[in-house]
């Protein structure tokens, strides 16, 4: 299979969702919130902006900016607990009801995301993911609470490292199959460790990654993933407790 060729899909049912944070799960770009958090520049912002630009479309390393980007913003602890912030009040809409239907069909939902590890676990504690179900990147601050540095061996710190994080996740448990859904050129990247990947066009609509995703979602409202999760017989048993009702009324198209 070539770089651009279509990637592989089998139907749900699966074993382990996971999804991509920034324009996924909320609909703000973590790095462009710092940048809008933090006190720095005009010339520093726009090169963080055309930095994180570039990376996205696949056209960067993601290694060659993620250090340079952080370098640049040197978010404090404060920043990053106010990102987390940013990220519950952007969250889109029907996320904790998607993840509660997951949970309650017995699925796994893990969250992986090259963002701040600190400020993804707010958003997951909103959505009622556990940490331990949460992979993102560690920074570290001093006493002061001012930024140190980020954990330079963390795999989604670089490219193809997402890839390798979600084949993880499929060893940990060999017998389910497992979904991605993400927005971006490293959500792309991870896909052929799923068995599908969901292009989600919801927040940001990145062509490059329509192009080779043979399942798509361009609806601004998770509700609209269930069909795409879940085999029918799943819905069939979520459509049993009125508790998903109302998820199910907004998955329909
Ligand atoms: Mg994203």
């Amino acid at each position: 299979m070539g770089p651009s060729a279509p990637l592989d899909d089998s139907p749900p049912p699966y074993g382990t969702l996971v999804f991509d944070c920034d324009s996924t799960l909320c609909g703000i770009e973590g790095i462009d919130e710092l940048r809008e958090l933090g006190e720095i520049a005009g010339r520093r912002r726009a090169e963080v902006a055309a930095l994180t630009e570039r990376a996205m479309a696949g056209g960067l390393a993601l290694e060659a900016v993620y250090g340079r980007r952080l370098e640049l913003l040197r978010p404090s602890r404060a920043a990053i607990e106010a990102l987390g912030r940013q990220y519950v009040a952007s969250a889109l809409p029907n996320g904790r009801e998607m993840v509660a239907a997951l949970h309650a069909l017995g699925k796994r939902v893990c969250i992986v995301s090259g963002g701040i590890r600190a400020a993804v676990l707010v958003l997951a504690a909103h959505l009622n993911l556990r940490a331990t179900e949460v992979f993102a990147v560690e920074v570290s601050h001093d006493s002061a609470g001012e930024y140190l540095g980020f954990d330079q061996l963390s795999p989604l710190a670089r490219s193809g490292g997402k890839l390798g994080v979600v084949l993880q996740l499929a060893r940990e448990n060999p017998r389910a199959a497992v979904a991605l859904v993400g927005d971006g050129a490293t959500d792309l990247e991870a896909g052929p460790a799923a068995q599908r990947f969901v292009a989600f066009g919801g927040v940001v609509r990145r062509p490059e990654v329509f192009a080779r995703a043979r399942v798509h979602c361009d609806r601004r409202d998770l509700a609209a993933l269930l069909p795409l999760l879940c085999s029918p017989a799943e819905i069939e048993q979520l459509a049993e407790d009125p508790a998903h009702g109302s998820l199910l009324r907004a998955a329909q198209p």
